[in-house]
């Protein structure tokens, strides 16, 4: 595996690197960071997520740094484009966290903002600066900005700048770009226009290209429940009791949370078990073996321990929490829809969470077709008994804990046929929960379509027609291939 102290990038990036926690190249880095330190033109086929900026952000700021020499007044030695003002705010930090150790400048310039502050940044001359096309034209016409001194030239996600009606202020912006320079051209998809555009700036181009493997996304039906989070339990019941459940993941952010639903689950009468990072060896085998025969609906697991389970037939992904990195939303829902199958992935999201769903839809490009489900009187008096049936306790370790938790499919049908003093926790609290679940159920679905129901339809079929949908078609798939920060 190539390390990144592989590639002959100067101390202070490697040490920035370091500070990131970053220790491996991801396949696009490690396939483009020595085209570009060699001063070679590039062509990059490769989506957000595929840890593209730093395979160009580094080798720039190398180049740069091993030649040092002042930016021209209101110029600067590299211009990135960006379509958006967010990629542009997330490239020009990017630069700055890999740059802090070589006193190299970066700036921004987008529009919605003062023009002052922009102009008094460029004054001096700037090593780089990351624009959106429209602005930096604005700049241009004002003089506040020269393009004289640009070495090195990138447009970055070319297709969405043509989605954007940006090619003609792109073309303008090259012609007034000097002749000699390098240019590093990234897009996700290759439209004829785009192509035609790479032909004009890029001059005998090496390329990479970071293919999507699968697009299984595209077949995952997702969506998300807006759902208070005491409540989230009985709503999981609830959904799990439904016949279209045959195999599902339920992810959890931690393990104690893992136990928690997985207990309650069982309490409720529905096949589970939990698998997480303290469990031992043999309880995760043991669980595992469970769920791919089919004896567990429900395996409740947190991310680490979710990544080794490599089970086909998996129908539903429940995210019961969402998660911290968007990336891992991706790698949760990828669960399911494998080998050619259709899947469902359910998110809950509850107040705390709207921050984690926000980054996860701006990640994948996709708006979630959402339910509310806040405010659901069934819900909230099974909620109320949730707790009675696997209450919040203290943390025990698992590995000291009661074994038979763990694997509850052959001991409960063992201990229910042997009744006894067994049963009290099997029998009777499965009794109570299965009620209060049907009980949830009903009323619950009458709820989802009255309130909920209408507001995901809607939303629903603005996907259908492509409205904001878009996450499959380019953030998403590409996320599940490339190398992930998360593994
Ligand atoms: P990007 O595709 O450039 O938007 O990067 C996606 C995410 O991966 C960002 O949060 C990066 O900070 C992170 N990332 C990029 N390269 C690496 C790496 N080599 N190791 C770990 N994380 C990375």
């Amino acid at each position: 595996m190539t390390q990144f102290t592989d590639l002959g990038l100067a101390k202070p990036i490697l040490k920035a690197l370091a500070d990131k926690g970053y220790t491996q190249p991801t396949p696009i880095q490690a396939q483009a960071i020595p085209i570009v330190m060699k001063g070679r033109d590039l062509l990059g086929i490769a989506q957000t997520g595929t840890g593209k900026t730093a395979a160009f952000a580094l080798p720039i700021l190398h180049r740069l740094a091993e030649d040092r020499r002042p930016a021209p007044r209101r110029g600067f030695r590299c211009l990135v484009l960006s379509p958006t003002r967010e990629l542009a705010t997330q490239i020009a930090d990017n630069f700055k966290a890999y740059a802090a150790h070589l006193g190299l400048s970066v700036a921004t310039i987008f529009g919605g903002v003062k023009y002052g502050p922009q102009m008094r940044a460029l004054a001096a001359g700037v090593d780089v600066v990351v624009a959106t096309p429209g602005r930096l034209m604005d700049h241009l016409g004002e003089k506040s900005a020269t393009l004289g001194g640009v070495e090195i030239f990138v447009l970055d996600e070319a297709d969405q700048m043509l989605d954007l009606g940006f090619v003609v202020p792109i073309r303008k912006i090259a012609s007034q770009l000097p002749k000699d320079r390098q240019n590093l051209f990234f897009s996700a998809t290759m439209p004829g226009e785009i192509g035609k555009l790479a032909g004009e700036l890029l001059k005998n181009p090496a390329s990479v290209s970071i293919t999507p493997q699968a697009t299984t996304v595209e077949r995952i039906e997702q969506s998300l429940i807006y759902i208070e989070a005491q409540r989230k339990r009985p709503l999981l019941a609830e959904l799990l009791a439904d016949r279209s459940v045959e195999r599902s993941i339920v992810f959890t952010r931690t393990k104690r949370g893992a136990d928690r639903v997985a207990k309650y689950l069982t309490a409720s009468g529905i096949e589970s078990a939990s698998i997480h990072g303290d469990k031992t060896q043999g309880q995760r085998e043991r669980a595992l073996a469970a769920f791919k025969a089919g004896e567990v609906k429900a395996l409740v697991a947190t991310d680490i321990a979710a990544r080794g389970i490599d089970v086909n037939d998996i129908s539903h992904v429940f995210n019961y929490e969402l998660p911290n990195v968007p990336e891992a939303y991706v790698h949760r829902i990828g669960r399911t829809a494998r080998k050619g199958k259709d899947g469902v992935a359910v998110s809950f999201c509850c107040d705390d969470e709207r921050s984690l769903l926000k980054d996860i839809e701006k990640a994948t490009r996709q708006k979630i077709p959402s339910f509310d489900r806040r405010n659901d009187k069934a819900l909230a008096a099974a909620a109320a008994v949730a707790d009675k049936l696997a209450p919040a306790e203290k943390y025990v370790d698992p590995r000291k804990a009661d074994p038979r938790n763990n694997v509850p499919s052959e001991l409960r049908r063992k201990r229910n046929r042997n009744g006894g003093g067994q049963g009290k926790s099997a029998q009777g609290k499965g009794g109570q929960g299965g009620g209060q679940q049907a009980q949830g159920r009903g009323e619950g679905r009458n709820g989802g379509r009255g309130k909920g129901g209408a507001q995901g339809q809607g939303q629903g079929k603005a996907a259908a027609a492509g409205g904001d949908f878009r996450g499959p078609k380019r953030g998403v798939q590409q996320v599940e291939t490339r190398w992930s920060p998360i593994d």
